[in-house]
């Protein structure tokens, strides 16, 4: 294809112009927000100042089309996580450990921003600061992109990554099409983000994470909820996470004192650690999902990808895996030999088996706190029983403990809990308490 037009250069755009960049003479990146900046930290996307962790398979997706990005960002202060220096925890209780997942700990705005350079390197991408305005459309495919200044910029192919916020449903909408059909789940979390001074107090600890679980009917009645990662610059990035009333606040102390009731990991941070920074607080208000695959038409050479396409609740920290793995079958479609000027519902169709195992994964898991309320999917009811038991049994058993960190990794799909196997082991290790540490 001639050109194409990423719309948004935030993570899932630029990973969409990387792929494109096999495929398009040209590709120009139009990101609305002048204050990215060197640091990474627009205005636009204020999530970028919240703990982002990438989960093993977003890692393996971001070597896989930025080799060598893992030993530079490491060369720049990021820490990886192997073995037992990434730390899960249920209702307090360690988990058994198993994975043999890697982890990296870094900031999303110096993992943004590694990302953005690399992009910017390519021969045939453009960065360009402009605001998408609307597109232009002819015979039912993208002809260009219209942009703030009043300029059309000319485009075979178009790429919405403008996010959560996305305004493509209207302007398609205003040129006679439909909306994409959307689901939602309200789940009203707050979120908060607190910064420390790292120093030797935890040295072989990279990644911590904490939730609570079925012991706790999946309350914050055990332990505090909350996680950090090893970040650049000897820095602890430690968020806690609260539902409906119980948000944490922008109180240093009130902060701490929340750390403290937390596992140990947070609690030596809360007591060791210098804060360098303000905390910063986030509410999510709703998962939301847009179903484009089920429209029954949509304008050729055109795609959406990721908090555009699907935005869920960052407590499973799937987002920017979710655009990585967008952005493969972005690269699938393409070499598949379809015709980039035609409705890409292959690309949707593969997207939406990745999307579908994270909006799996992740509603089921709210549907478990009292103050969702739905939409319940069918057999609800057996498969919060059924992942119940699984959770009880990954604690004490590393062999049920890797197939469930490979689905919180988003390696395999959640299906593969339900695999004859696991659940046999799940059901013996609970039996007969055989588990191994
Ligand atoms: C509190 C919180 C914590 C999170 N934690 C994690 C985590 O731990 N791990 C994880 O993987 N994910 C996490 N996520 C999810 C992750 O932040 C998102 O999935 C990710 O930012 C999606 O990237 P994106 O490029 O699709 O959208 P965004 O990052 O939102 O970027 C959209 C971009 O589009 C630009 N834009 C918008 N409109 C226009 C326009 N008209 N023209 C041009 N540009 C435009 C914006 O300026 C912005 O830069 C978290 C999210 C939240 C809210």
């Amino acid at each position: 294809m001639k050109r194409a037009v990423v719309m948004g250069g935030s993570y899932a755009g630029l990973f969409a112009a990387r792929v494109l960049s096999d495929f398009a003479e040209e590709v120009v990146v139009l990101e609305a927000d002048d204050t990215i900046g060197t640091a990474g930290i627009g205005r636009r996307a204020p999530q970028r100042r919240q703990l982002h962790a990438l989960l093993a398979m977003g890692h393996t997706q971001l070597e896989r089309w930025f080799p060598g990005l893992t030993a530079e960002l490491v060369a720049g202060g990021a820490r990886l996580g192997e073995g037992d220096e990434v730390r899960f925890f249920v209702d307090g209780r360690p988990k058994a450990s198993a994975s043999g997942a890697r982890m990296l700990g870094a900031s999303r705005p110096f993992l943004e921003s590694a990302v953005r350079g690399r992009v910017a390197a390519l021969e045939n991408v453009r960065l360009v600061t402009g605001r998408a305005t609307g597109l232009v459309l002819e015979r039912g495919r993208v002809r260009g992109v219209r942009t703030a200044g009043g300029e059309v910029l000319d485009a075979w192919f178009a790429v919405d990554a403008m996010g959560r916020s996305s305004r493509l449903g209207g302007w398609l909408e205003q040129e006679g099409w439909e909306r994409a059909p959307v689901d939602r789940m309200k789940v009203d979390l707050g979120y908060a983000t607190g910064t420390f001074r790292r120093g030797d107090e935890l040295r072989d600890t990279v990644i911590v994470h904490s939730s609570a679980g079925p012991a706790s009917g999946y309350q914050p009645t055990l332990t505090e909820p909350g996680g950090m990662v090893a970040v650049e610059d000897d820095r602890w990035s430690v968020v806690l996470a609260g539902y409906a009333d119980d948000r944490p606040g922008t109180d240093p102390e009130e902060f701490r004192t929340r750390m403290r009731r937390g596992v140990e990991p947070l609690r030596t941070v809360a007591d060791a650690c210098a804060m360098t920074d303000e905390v910063v607080t986030y509410h999510f208000a709703e998962s939301l999902r847009r179903d484009y695959g089920r429209l029954g038409r949509f304008p050729g050479g055109l795609v959406v990808v990721g908090d555009a396409l699907t935005s869920v609740n960052p407590v499973y920290g799937q987002g920017l895996t979710l655009a990585a793995l967008e952005a493969n079958s972005l690269a699938v479609h393409l070499r598949s030999g379809a015709a980039a000027r035609e409705p890409a519902w292959g690309y949707f169709r593969r997207a939406s088996a990745v999307v579908g195992a994270a909006w799996q994964l992740s509603t089921t898991a709210d549907l478990a706190q009292p103050h969702v309320t739905g939409p319940y999917p069918p057999g609800y009811r057996l498969t919060r029983w059924a992942g119940d038991r699984i959770t009880e049994a990954s604690l004490v058993d590393p062999a049920v403990d890797a197939t469930y960190m490979n689905v919180v990794n988003m390696i395999e799909h959640p299906r593969a809990l339900t695999r004859p196997a696991v659940l046999l082991r799940a059901a013996r290790v609970l039996l007969t308490g055989s588990g191994r540490r």
